[in-house]
């Protein structure tokens, strides 16, 4: 576990699948995702079921924000 590690993060840019882009917190230059909260299934409504759900807070916490911060 090295101390310094938060001191990396920067604004990372985050260019999804869909085109859409946004920046999060990070300590990469930049991230590509298959999906943002601008085309998953659970934020555009297509899929509605509980493991969906899981898999989108796992997304979030993952990339940095939850859905409290959004
Ligand atoms: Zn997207």
């Amino acid at each position: 576990m090295k101390k310094d590690t938060n001191s990396n993060y920067q604004d990372t840019k985050v260019t999804c699948a869909c085109g859409n882009t946004f920046t999060v917190r990070s300590n990469k230059p930049e991230l590509h995702v298959e999906t943002c909260n601008k085309c998953h299934p659970f934020y555009t409504g297509t899929q509605n079921n509980n493991i969906k759900k899981g898999r989108i807070e796992k997304f979030n916490s993952k990339y940095g924000f939850t859905e409290k911060s959004a």
